[in-house]
């Protein structure tokens, strides 16, 4: 067919539409080829770089070029993985993460196709606060530090044990960890890494679900039998108030 010409792929032979954008082609023969910047509507603008390949022209040298921008002509000799390819990809991706850091489409390019991302930021400054508190204040010993590929990480420590308390959400200055209360559990996370899953007690009161099970318990335990705090245990903040205000005007002398 005249609109047709053949083209080979790492070394397989194609009959592959004249003139079509080399990217397209390898994308509908499944040869994966990581790009983020193309879209068929608009003419190529070859900023992101990833879909580099080389390609051999006859009597030409091989050359590395952008896929997206190269239109399919008689016997193009196209390869999509070798040591230049690899080494150009690793630079596009490297100047992409200067863009954008915490983009996880990059990071997760970087992943399928072998690339260098180095570690993805985690908003964590390692400032040690939350690993402390737990440790010093709470008593829990939940959270540790590690060191993942030379850098210091905060991980859930095997040997303590969250309470689901907050306090670390709290103290943390930047939010990388973080807390959910979905229902009557409460998740505790850093990065994708849950520290504790928590069932949550409702208050006696207003029925509203305000603290977890465990931190009740550890309250009540540090508290001992302290007659005056122990029945407020199981009431939320604003109830606690409520409650001791009331008590306080029923103690009051009538005048
Ligand atoms: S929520 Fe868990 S990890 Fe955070 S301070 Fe409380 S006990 Fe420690």
């Amino acid at each position: 067919m005249e609109n047709m010409v053949k083209i080979t792929i790492n070394g397989e032979e194609h009959e592959v539409e004249k003139g079509k954008r080399l990217l397209l082609i390898l994308t509908e023969k499944g040869i994966k080829t990581p790009h983020l910047c193309f879209h068929h509507a608009l003419v190529p603008g070859a900023s992101c770089k990833l879909c580099v390949v080389e390609v051999k022209e006859k009597n030409k040298p091989p050359k590395t070029r952008l896929s997206c921008a190269i239109k399919t002509k008689e016997g193009l000799e196209i390869t999509t993985e070798s040591a230049m390819v690899h080494q150009l990809r690793n630079k596009a991706i490297g100047d992409l993460l200067k863009m954008a850091p915490r983009a996880d489409i990059i990071h997760r390019i970087g992943e399928e196709f072998g690339l260098t991302t180095g570690l993805k930021p985690d908003g964590c400054i390692r400032c040690r606060l939350c690993v402390r508190i737990c440790k010093d204040i709470i008593g829990a010993k939940a959270l540790k530090i590690v060191k993942r590929e030379g850098m210091n990480y905060v991980i859930p420590s095997e040997t303590g044990d969250c309470i689901g308390c907050g306090t670390c959400v709290n103290i943390c200055p930047t939010g990388a960890i973080r807390s959910e209360d979905k229902g009557n559990v409460r998740k505790i996370m850093i990065r994708d890494e849950v520290i504790g899953r928590h069932p949550l007690e409702r208050c006696e009161i207003c029925g509203r679900r305000f603290a977890t099970v465990k931190f009740l318990k550890h309250v009540q335990e540090l508290e001992g039998s302290h007659p005056d705090t122990k029945e407020h245990h199981k009431l939320c903040p604003t109830c606690a108030k409520l409650h001791a205000v009331k008590d306080r005007r029923m103690l009051a002398p009538k005048l």
